[in-house]
């Protein structure tokens, strides 16, 4: 649900009571190494106090959040060391035993879900709708790779020779896992490449972004309160060279990534650079960024069109890696959706995301303020581009612009895809007229960005629906609704291409993935 009076305040009201009790809390973060929170850690053999900082609310800078204590390079190169050593034990706690106590972490992470929608929205500006969402999916995330433990160690493939000799292969744990996640998803894809690496039996540093320590934290310590001994699972909470430290560890068994593609690629080159040094090459999962485009063609509905659109485009704040960025419209039909999309715009809520009613909140911070800002200047100065609408704030909602991170909903519309540049995460959505008899150019303009995240396609005609959908390279491919809220185990979720490695995290390869194939063979 999206859009004006979608929210009727009462519907959330046994929510809020609950959600309301803990937004004047403030939390606080710290690594977790080993079970114990560090505050200071030895450099050069003299302990140094770490680096703490004020984390403000995005929506009011003036409410803070908590106080967060950053790691250094030298703590990080620890966590791994202490990580490797507990894989001996975790390694060998049955899949059942490790299945059951990621069942316990959903139920923990459903029985705190009033503080965890609390700091949802105090940390990463999340409206309510989102926020219930990301805890949703960090459960759903903990009961799939459970079942997935559990399913693959009851997997044995058996081979039998005509001499009798007899071969078995059977999955077994890798070693130690760096999990690297983004602030978009705070809690879901941060709980969701732990949860995955501990499923398949392997131990884990978990680096969160920086932006979302207080998240992270709290869900590290629901998951040690849910049985996760604290030798087998390390919170690395840091920012600058942290993550770079726990890449070029020497000693890992691979990297589960998801954030931009710039950084993806400069993890992928540290770890070729650590193979050549040891020899052996870590696996590496990367989930990143994404050029979506949404294709119309003049049979869809259009009011259908425009909902899903908006909700793809704004929704979040633009702040999914699925978000449509080019809603593309046949000539026919796209003056008349311009028009509902102009009218659908203007009735957005923006505002502060505590209010049940707000459709679209903050960005996360000033830097990608000031980078989606820029980006609207620079097409407003650009002759072939046009800014279509831009949704003010709301009056109901108090905030002000000087102490927070908003940016409006903005629509540009262009002549062409390069224009658009890269992929920019935020609140705004480019349009592109195309003519019937170019489609076939548009698809490989958009597969020409070298993303493959998700597309949209809105057709009445299945014949064109299929056409578009088998030219596009793209993971997820969503047709007639929105493209936004892939559900575990329903729409496993991954790129190609510029946009991730593989295997789709939610489906049934990724546990695997983090697991080896071991065959055993013996003559009776
Ligand atoms: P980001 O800047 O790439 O950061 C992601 C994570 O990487 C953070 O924890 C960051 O830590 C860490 N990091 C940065 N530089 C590193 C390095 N050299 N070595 C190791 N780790 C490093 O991405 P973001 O801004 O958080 O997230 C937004 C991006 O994620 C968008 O591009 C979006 O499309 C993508 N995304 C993709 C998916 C998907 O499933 N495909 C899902 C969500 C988001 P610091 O915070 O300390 O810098």
């Amino acid at each position: 649900s999206f859009g004006p009076n979608i929210f009727v305040e009462s519907q959330w009201l046994p929510f809020k009571s609950a959600i309301d009790s803990h937004l004047h809390k403030t939390w606080s973060a710290t690594s977790i190494v080993n079970g114990k929170a560090i505050n200071e850690y030895e450099v050069d053999g003299t302990s140094q106090k770490l680096s703490v900082q004020t984390v403000r609310a995005p929506w009011n800078h003036e409410v803070s959040a908590g106080e967060v204590t950053y790691a250094n390079a030298e703590l990080a190169r620890h966590a791994i060391d202490v990580a490797v050593a507990g894989q001996s034990v975790w390694k060998n706690v049955p899949a059942v035993e490790r299945a059951a106590i990621l069942r316990k972490t959903a139920d923990l992470y459903e029985e705190n879900y009033a503080e965890l929608m609390a700091l949802c929205q105090v940390e990463a500006g999340k409206t309510m709708q989102d926020s219930i969402d990301e805890i949703k999916e960090a459960v759903d995330f903990c009961r799939f790779y459970a079942d997935e433990a559990e399913r693959l160690d009851a997997t044995a493939y058996e081979f039998t020779d005509l001499n009798g000799q007899q071969s078995r292969q059977i999955y077994k744990a890798r070693g130690t896992f760096v999990c690297i996640s983004p602030w978009n998803f705070p809690l879901a894809i941060y709980t969701g490449q732990i949860v995955a690496a501990l499923a398949a039996g392997n131990t884990v540093v978990a680096k969160p972004a920086e932006q979302t320590s207080l998240i992270a934290h709290f869900g590290a310590q629901l998951m040690y309160q849910a049985g996760i001994p604290v030798e087998t699972l390390q919170l690395v909470i840091g920012a600058g060279d942290v993550g770079g430290a726990l890449t070029a560890a020497d000693n890992i068994a691979g990297v589960i990534f998801t954030g931009s593609t710039q950084t993806a690629q400069r993890i992928n080159q540290s770890l070729n650079d650590h193979a050549q040094a040891s020899g052996e090459l870590p696996v590496f999962i990367a989930e990143t960024g994404g050029q979506n485009a949404m294709i119309v063609d003049s049979t869809a509905l259009p009011e259908q069109v425009v909902r899903d659109a908006v909700l793809s485009a704004f929704g979040s704040a633009g702040q999914r890696c699925s978000a449509c960025r080019i809603l593309c419209v046949q000539e026919e039909m796209a003056d008349d959706l311009i028009e509902l999309l102009q009218g659908n715009m203007a009735e957005l809520s923006v505002g502060n995301p505590l209010y049940a009613a707000t459709d679209v909140g903050p960005v996360i911070d000033a830097d990608a303020k000031q980078g989606l800002e820029a980006h609207i200047e620079r097409m407003n100065a650009e002759p072939t581009a046009r800014i279509l609408a831009q949704t003010p704030m709301s009056t109901s909602s108090v905030v002000s612009q000087e102490q927070s991170t908003f940016v409006l909903p903005t629509a540009i519309e262009v002549k062409s895809i390069d224009v658009i540049g890269g992929e920019h995460f935020g609140p705004i959505l480019h349009v592109l007229r195309y003519q019937a008899r170019d489609l076939d150019q548009l698809i490989d303009a958009i597969n020409a960005t070298g993303f493959g995240l998700t597309l949209g396609i809105h057709s009445r005609i299945e014949n064109n629906a299929e056409h578009i959908e088998r030219r596009a390279f793209v993971g997820n491919t969503y047709i007639n609704r929105n493209q936004i809220g892939a559900v575990v185990n329903v729409q496993p979720f991954g790129g190609c291409g510029l946009s991730g490695t593989g295997p789709k995290a939610g489906g049934p390869h990724y546990v695997a993935r983090l697991m080896t194939l071991s065959t055993e063979s013996s003559v009776n």
